[in-house]
């Protein structure tokens, strides 16, 4: 696992993939002799291959799991598209050799349902297609067919980092031009780039960057369409970045379930490093299937090696991040929008990002679009747009026979609004009076042939899931919530005071937002789990 390389405990899981790549599995032996080259406690190791759902430990005694595993996706556009079921069909067609899992979130809720045979997703999946695919042993996704470094650079690319690199524009500049189109962390938490940049850059060096491609919030698929299609855009802004704010080393963290994009990432980074070998230290890093480390100081314990935890903040991140250092921590998308933010402003155009925007909105935001809705996909539009519009004017309208019921705002956590609410401008900020968020802006559009407290209680199976288990009102709260929830009447104070109870004390979002879509249920939807509510407008 080691391959020749001097033993560093933060690249801990690196090692746990490299054995499980090899051997199918983790077994005792191999942990155990891990934790001797790591100078770990075989504890410490097997906590931190116990944490993550990708990891399978074989104990002492324990038969190895299939050489094949098909992963059914069971979240929100895939439960919709009837996941469950296929995944169930599945485990009695394909047999005992291969082991049907039914897994969170892939990131390809556009061609819902998604099952995924080895590291290849069958899109638009049914038993016969899996099952084709089992047979066929194709076991790996081809690369995309992405903008590759050559022709990235002879369009132009990275011009303008080597104008910020060389001092031609100042970072001031730079950082002026961001904060005048208002570009916000598009991450989910939305917090303005530019005083993330000035703040860390006033900090003491060595500074660090962590970047975050691990989306797993259901619903969202953004930064991959990114990815497979410009990844130099976004290193490009990443280098500006990390020039802009004095950054010593980068880390790259992107989750498990984007193997080609690893591979297309790795390779395309291996270019940027060999025509400019002086660059400062960039180490991509891959997840584990813990969606809890999309939280930038979970995201952070696990490159350092350790189980995906949050932090009690402060101190936040930008002080005392990645290995106790200042730490710029950013979603790709935000990289990935500073090039074509920063390159008009300084030719004196209009900027394309802050003259967008509509409904009192400025801005561009992308939009992962999935559900009842007749063209899914990443959508990339004005802030502020409505659900009305944001449907029939980009995703061609529902489904044939289906009319709008209701939909999240903001994927899982983000809550939901019932069809009356869909001409309320979507951004952040504005959804906050309907106990709703727009996070990373991931629209799941349901029908009158969906139940919203069926897409309720599959959201907070989820969140129990992955819950990381440290503090008890998000442990025992999801769970005892998801128990609540399967009552066909269910108990409104009961569920408003565990509600209440998660979000006023638990220590990160996951725990915080878990509530959302139960009381989106109690409050929009209350016919539908015999309570009074404030409307039942929303009955279908
Ligand atoms: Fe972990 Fe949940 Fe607490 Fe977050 S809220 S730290 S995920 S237990």
């Amino acid at each position: 696992a080691l391959a020749g390389e001097t033993p560093r405990a933060d690249r801990l899981i690196e090692y746990l993939h490299r054995l499980q790549d090899e051997h199918g599995a983790l077994f005792a032996d191999h942990l155990a002799a891990l934790a001797e080259a790591l100078q770990l406690a075989r504890a410490e190791v097997y906590e931190v291959a116990s944490f993550y759902h990708h990891f399978d430990i074989v104990r002492a005694g324990e038969a190895a799991p299939p050489a094949l595993t098909v992963r059914v996706c069971e979240s929100l556009g895939c439960a919709m598209a009837g996941g469950v079921e296929l995944a169930a069909s599945l485990a009695t067609r394909l047999g005992a050799d291969v082991r049907v899992q039914r897994v969170p979130c892939v990131g390809r809720c556009d061609s819902a349902p998604v099952a995924v045979v080895g590291q290849k997703p069958v899109l638009h999946a049914d038993a016969d297609s899996v099952a084709a695919a089992v047979a066929g042993g194709e076991r790996d996704e081809p690369l995309p067919d992405a903008i590759r470094f050559d022709a990235y650079r002879a369009a132009g690319g990275y011009r303008l980092w080597q104008a910020v690199r060389s001092g031609e524009i100042a970072g001031d500049t730079v950082i002026a031009a961001l904060d005048a189109a208002g570009l916000r962390g598009l991450g989910g938490a939305g917090f303005p780039a530019a005083r993330k940049w000035r703040t860390v850059a006033a900090q003491p060096a060595p500074r660090l960057m962590a970047v975050n491609i691990d989306e797993g919030e259901p619903g969202t698929f953004k930064d991959r369409h990114y990815l497979e299609t410009d990844p130099h855009r976004f290193i490009e802004g990443m280098l500006i970045a990390a020039h802009v704010v004095g950054i010593d080393g980068i880390w790259i963290y992107i989750r498990d379930e984007y193997p080609a994009l690893r591979r297309l990432l790795a390779g395309e980074l291996d270019r940027v490093r060999a025509a400019w070998p002086d660059l400062s230290p960039i180490e991509l890093r891959r997840g584990a299937g813990a969606y809890v480390c999309g939280e930038e100081s979970a995201m952070i314990e696990s490159i350092e090696g350790k189980r995906g935890m949050p932090r009690l903040r402060p101190p936040y991140v930008a002080e005392v991040g990645l290995f106790g250092r200042p730490t710029l921590e950013h979603n790709l998308e935000t990289l990935w929008w500073v090039r074509d933010i920063v390159a008009p402003a300084l030719a004196g155009g209009p900027d394309p990002f802050a003259s967008r925007g509509r409904n009192g909105r400025k801005g561009l935001r992308s939009f992962s679009v999935s559900g009842r809705v007749l063209r899914p996909g990443v959508v990339v539009t004005d802030a502020g747009i409505t659900l009305r519009e944001l449907v029939d004017e980009h995703c061609g309208g529902m489904l044939p026979g289906h009319e709008l019921y209701g939909y999240f705002p903001g994927g899982a956590s983000g809550g939901m609004l019932p069809a009356r609410l869909a001409d309320v401008p979507l951004d952040f900020d504005t959804l906050g009076a309907y106990g709703c968020f727009i996070g990373s802006a991931a629209i799941v559009v349901f029908s009158q042939f969906d139940r919203a407290r069926v897409l309720a209680e599959n959201a907070m199976e989820f969140f129990a899931h992955e819950s990381c288990g440290q503090c008890t009102p998000c442990r025992v709260g999801t769970a005892k919530a998801a128990e609540l929830m399967k009552q066909p009447a269910w108990d409104a104070a009961l569920l408003t005071e565990l509600g209440t109870t998660m979000m006023d004390a638990s220590i990160c979002g996951l725990g915080q937002a878990a509530p959302n879509p139960m009381q989106s249920v109690l409050r929009f939807f209350p016919h539908e789990v015999g309570v009074a509510g404030e409307n039942k407008e929303g009955a279908a």
